[in-house]
């Protein structure tokens, strides 16, 4: 599953705000991401984010 900054993730489990959708800011060992709900910025380790993933919205600017 590749990701890369700018892509826009649909995660199965939502964001407390309700939001399902976050925007990759980082990758490595750790996502840095954006929820598109509330703006907040989240850390979460690659290998949870990979089991969440739902669907990846590439960056049209990206592709
Ligand atoms: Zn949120």
């Amino acid at each position: 599953m590749k990701v890369s900054p700018g892509d826009i993730l649909e995660m199965k489990k939502p964001h407390p705000c309700g939001d399902k959708r976050f925007k990759v800011h980082r990758i490595g060992i750790e996502f840095r991401l954006e929820c598109m709900g509330c703006g907040r910025i989240v850390i979460v380790p690659r290998i949870k984010i990979e089991k969440n993933i739902k669907k990846i919205i590439s960056d049209p600017k990206e592709h």
